[in-house]
């Protein structure tokens, strides 16, 4: 598919000169066939994200093989009867979604199926959006947070969350959440002594993620459009 290949590169040159060497991208690949994954690992990218888990499993078995040195990522809403698929899913790199304590706990009970050390990210509702999951208080993401830090597989890296969807000014609310998450970050790095990561910014708000200061932008839409 030599059409497709030239303008999937086009997406991912488009994209990478804006990073500017500060922010790392995620290709949100969910719905999107094996084929396209292989052409940007091809391209020499390497971080991709899925948002089910089963669909994460499958296509992470069909591509060990060819792509071997791929990362994946869990960004979507995780059950916890869904654990034990998910960390045995081959390169698994980093669980985005960690959305309660109860969850984190599990996922740390769980932690020895793992065979190589896997990040994780605690999301925090910044929307407050009803069906939006995440911490919702500093307190409850402190709490967590020194949870996490016990386990010896599972990484804490960072703090994710999503911009507000429904609003009348979502440039403006998009800068709301995301300055939120970099404030939580900075208290939690000052309390606990740890170096984070935020992971915030999709297709329609990544550039206002970007310039407050994302260290991962998670693209799908328009990667692949
Ligand atoms: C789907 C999804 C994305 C990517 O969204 P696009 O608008 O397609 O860029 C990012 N983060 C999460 C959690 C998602 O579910």
């Amino acid at each position: 598919m030599p059409d497709r290949g030239a303008y999937l590169k086009t997406k991912l040159n488009s994209i990478l000169p804006k990073l500017t060497g500060q922010a790392s991208l995620l290709i949100v690949s969910k719905t999107r066939p094996i084929d396209d994954i292989k052409i940007f690992y091809d391209l020499g990218h390497r971080d991709f994200g899925e948002n089910r888990v089963q669909e994460l499993q499958e296509k992470a078995e069909a591509l060990k093989d060819r792509c071997p040195e791929i990362r994946w990522h869990m960004i979507g809403h995780l059950q916890s009867n869904k654990i034990n698929l998910l960390l045995s899913v081959p390169n698994l790199s980093a669980i985005h979604s960690v959305h309660d304590e109860e969850l984190l706990e599990k996922l740390i009970k769980a932690e020895d199926k793992l065979s190589h050390p896997v990040d994780i990210f605690l999301q925090f509702n910044t929307s407050k959006e009803e069906e939006k999951s995440g911490f919702e208080t500093y307190h409850a993401l402190c709490e967590a947070a020194e949870i996490a830090v016990t386990a010896k597989k599972l990484k804490l890296r960072g703090l994710m969350t999503m911009g507000t969807l429904r609003t009348e000014d979502f440039e403006k609310e998009a800068g709301r959440c995301f300055q939120d998450l970099v404030v939580e970050k900075n208290k939690l790095e000052a309390e606990l002594g740890l170096k984070l990561q935020t992971s915030m910014g999709m297709s329609q708000d990544y550039e206002i993620a970007l310039r407050e200061g994302s260290d991962w932008i998670r693209l799908g839409t328009m990667m692949f459009a």
